[in-house]
């Protein structure tokens, strides 16, 4: 009998996918890696957070199928961790578990009024046009004239260019059919990139950013007159500022010269701003908000402080994109202010002990390091922690369990009745969407409810 050492992974985003990837990689190890995802549809951000109309990033999960293709490989979908399954069934199945899960939550600006109806999260907004299904039941109202999206990340520019897009620019994207019917009724005119700090610190992406210039019925304003950074800021721009952040400069300079056409919807960029507080009777009505002037910090970063300068504007959406957050799993060390497992280059410290490491714990990905950086960042990211768990397994001589039996954690899920998804009943779904999409010159139409996408796996069995 061959001896595999076996590797369950938590989470099936771009994090878990490279760590499995990598652990197939190497020649001297044997492994077997099951995955866990509590959807029954794989890729985490890919297919929930990656724009619509972002399609050629979604491209990277082919991928994510070869590594599937790997015969060691066993994907197990619709099985929540904590629930169905619990950190101790894996430690007593598994050699090692490698925890991928993310950061599904988000952080709170900490003000009066956030909570009116009409004020959400951006992760929510994301979740809901990309057809999570905890999420496909939201409602967000679009009858309103003006939107604000709080932050200059990515995110926020996701967020403001669905919402600036013609309902014709997204129709041949994988946006749900919900979200789009909703964009077509939508009657918003005004949306407003709110960046508490100033142009050379916004934390969006150039490409990200010129697609403003080019929105078919969308102007682009910024906001404060002319083009102009502080003196500190323009220092930093000559001598050490990135190359992203100087293409960055450069398109805010073009929007800055862009002459208004009669467009019927703007996009303001509002840099210098931090929301104090959020008005209304009942729901959204109105925004307050502080001008900020940038301080140099004792390591030499600029931080926006707040000056007597208020503004205040109508506002009838407010989404906040200040950054993810992530949630603790059941029994898992966690540290609450990072959102992120505590770990050592990618293994878990014990949270009774903070000077030991659990030698059969890891963690990759958004949960390893905090939300930052592209889907790419995940693969190096997971090399660590794959390179640290195979160290640890030689040092401390860590031996293959001699569970080998494959079928042991199907008898587990079956025996609590968990309706499980393989990897080949995710392609079966798969197809059905990427059908149903050809037939509408779509790249797929996303199946969002759970038992729906049960019940299409059952009949294609
Ligand atoms: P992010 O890049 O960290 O941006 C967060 C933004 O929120 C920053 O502008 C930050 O300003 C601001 N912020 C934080 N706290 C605030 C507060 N209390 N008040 C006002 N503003 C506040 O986060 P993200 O946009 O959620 O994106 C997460 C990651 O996913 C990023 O690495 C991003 O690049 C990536 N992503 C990539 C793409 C893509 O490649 N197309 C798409 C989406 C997301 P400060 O800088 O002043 O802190």
């Amino acid at each position: 009998m061959s001896i595999f050492w076996k590797i369950a992974v938590i989470g099936s985003g771009p994090a878990g996918f490279y760590a499995a990837g990598e652990l197939f990689r190497q020649q001297s190890w044997s492994i077997k890696v099951d995955m866990f995802d509590r959807l029954p549809t794989p890729f985490g951000l890919v297919r929930g957070g990656v724009a619509p109309d972002h399609q050629k990033i979604k491209s990277v999960t082919k991928i994510y199928n070869r590594i599937a293709e790997n015969e060691n490989f066993r994907f197990f979908g619709n099985v929540e961790f904590g629930r169905d399954i619990h950190r101790s069934d894996l430690l007593e199945l598994y050699d090692a578990v490698i925890y991928s899960v993310g950061s599904p939550s988000d952080r709170s600006l900490g003000i009066p009024g956030e909570d009116l109806p009409g004020s959400h999260s951006a992760t929510e907004f994301v979740a809901w046009y990309n057809g999570h299904p905890d999420f496909r039941n939201h409602k967000f109202d679009l009858s309103v004239k003006d939107a604000f999206v709080i932050g200059m990340g990515n995110v926020a520019l996701d967020v403001a260019r669905i919402l600036a897009k013609t309902p014709e620019e997204l129709s041949k994207t994988d946006i749900t059919d919900y979200a789009l019917e909703s964009l077509y009724e939508s009657k918003i005119e005004d949306i407003w990139l709110v960046g508490r700090r100033g142009p050379l610190q916004a934390a969006f992406t150039p490409v990200e950013a010129r697609e403003f210039l080019e929105l078919d019925n969308a102007d682009v304003v910024l906001e404060g007159g002319p083009f102009e950074l502080d003196k500190a800021s323009q220092l930093i721009l000559e001598t050490e500022a990135s190359k992203d952040t100087k293409k960055n400069i450069e398109i805010l300079k073009q929007i800055s010269a862009k002459k208004s056409s009669d467009k019927n919807r703007r996009v303001h960029f509002l840099f210098l701003a931090s929301p104090l507080e959020i008005m209304g009777e009942g729901r959204v009505e109105k925004i307050r908000m502080v001008k900020n002037k940038l301080v140099k910090q004792d390591d030499g970063s600029l931080r926006p402080k707040a000056t007597d300068e208020i503004i205040e504007e109508n506002a009838g959406l407010i989404f906040r994109s200040i950054g993810y957050h992530g949630k603790p799993l059941v029994d898992v060390p966690f540290d609450q202010k990072s959102g992120t497992i505590p770990n050592e280059s990618g293994q878990v410290i014990d949270s009774d002990d903070s000077n030991s490491l659990l030698s059969r714990e890891y963690v990759t990905g958004w949960i390893k390091r905090g939300p930052t950086g592209v889907i790419g960042t995940n693969k190096q990211d997971a090399v660590e922690t794959v390179h640290r768990l195979l160290e640890a397994f030689l040092q401390e001589k860590i031996e293959p369990r001699q569970t080998s039996n494959s079928s042991e954690i199907e008898s587990l899920l079956e025996s609590r009745n968990v309706d499980y998804v393989s990897f080949e009943d995710w392609k079966l779904l798969d197809e059905h969407e990427t059908e149903t999409g050809l037939a509408q010159d779509r790249p797929r139409v996303k199946v969002t409810a759970i038992d729906e996408m049960l019940e299409i796996i059952m009949d294609k069995r």
